[in-house]
C-alpha cells in the first residue's frame, strides 16, 4: 500500500484556516485531521477533542521528554503541539492528514518530515485580517494585538511554503487546497501499485 500524504496547513490567527478546512473537511470526509495538544483556555464553542486536546502545562512537558510531539511551539504564551503517533498512524495506513501549524511548527515538521506538502494561507490584506479578529470576537484587544504581530512574522516567512492559497472566498479557498491534496495523490510516488498492477495482467 503507498503511503498517505502530510499536508502542513499555516497561516495568521483570523486568516481562516478553520473555516478553509471546515469546507474541505465537510466535501472530504476521508481526509484525516491531526488534532493537536495545547495548553490556552477553551473559547466559547471549542469542545474537547474536536481540533485540540486541551491540557496542563506540566502534561504538555511530559509529553515533550517522552518524545511524544513530532513538533510543538509556544505561540503568545501557551505551548502548542501536534502528536506524533496519530500522524505516523495515518501515513502507514495510506490515509492522507492536514497538520494545522504555526510557521515554527511548520519548519519542524519540513525538516523531519521532507515529503510534507506545505500550505500557507494568505488573508486578502492585513486591514481584511484585522477585521476578521476582531469580528470573531474570541481575543480580547490585548490578544488580538498581539496575534497581529505575530502574523506580521509569519507573512514574512510564507516564501518558505510550497503553495500559497489566498482566502478571499472561503469555498474557492477550500476548493484550491483540495487541488493541491489531489495533484499529490496523482503523483507517481504514490501510483507505483497501479504500475504493478497493470504489468501483472498483460
Ligand atoms: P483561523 O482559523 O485562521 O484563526 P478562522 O477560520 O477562525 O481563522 O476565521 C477568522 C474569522 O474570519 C471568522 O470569524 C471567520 O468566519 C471569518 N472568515 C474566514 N474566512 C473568511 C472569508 N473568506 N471571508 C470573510 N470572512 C472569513
Ligand atoms: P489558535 O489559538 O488561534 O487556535 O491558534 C494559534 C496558532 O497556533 C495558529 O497559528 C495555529 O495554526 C497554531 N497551531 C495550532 N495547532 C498547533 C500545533 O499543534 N503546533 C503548532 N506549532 N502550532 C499550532
Amino acid at each position: 500500500m503507498s503511503k498517505g500524504g502530510v499536508f502542513v496547513v499555516s497561516g495568521p490567527s483570523g486568516s481562516g484556516k478553520d473555516t478553509v478546512l471546515k469546507g474541505l473537511f465537510a466535501e472530504n470526509p476521508d481526509i484525516l485531521f491531526s488534532i493537536s495538544s495545547i495548553t490556552r483556555a477553551m473559547r466559547p464553542g471549542e469542545r474537547e477533542g474536536e481540533k485540540y486536546n486541551f491540557i496542563s502545562r506540566e502534561h504538555f512537558e511530559e509529553m515533550i521528554k517522552n518524545d511524544l510531539l513530532l513538533e510543538h511551539n509556544v505561540f503568545v504564551g501557551n505551548y502548542y503541539g501536534t502528536p506524533r503517533i496519530p500522524v505516523e498512524k495515518a501515513v502507514s495506513e495510506g490515509r492522507d492528514i492536514i497538520i494545522e501549524v504555526d510557521v515554527n511548527g511548520a519548519a519542524q515538521i519540513r525538516k523531519k518530515l521532507p515529503e510534507a506538502v506545505t500550505v500557507f494561507i494568505m488573508p486578502p490584506s492585513f486591514e481584511e485580517l484585522k477585521r476578521r479578529l476582531v469580528g470573531r470576537g474570541t481575543e480580547s484587544e490585548e490578544l488580538i494585538e498581539k496575534r497581529l504581530r505575530s502574523a506580521l512574522d509569519e507573512i514574512k516567512r510564507a516564501e518558505e511554503y510550497d503553495y500559497i492559497i489566498v482566502n478571499d472566498d472561503a469555498a474557492a479557498a477550500s476548493q484550491s487546497l483540495m487541488s493541491v491534496i489531489k495533484a499529490c495523490r496523482l503523483k507517481t510516488e504514490r501510483q507505483k501499485n497501479i504500475i504493478n498492477e497493470v504489468l501483472e495482467k498483460c
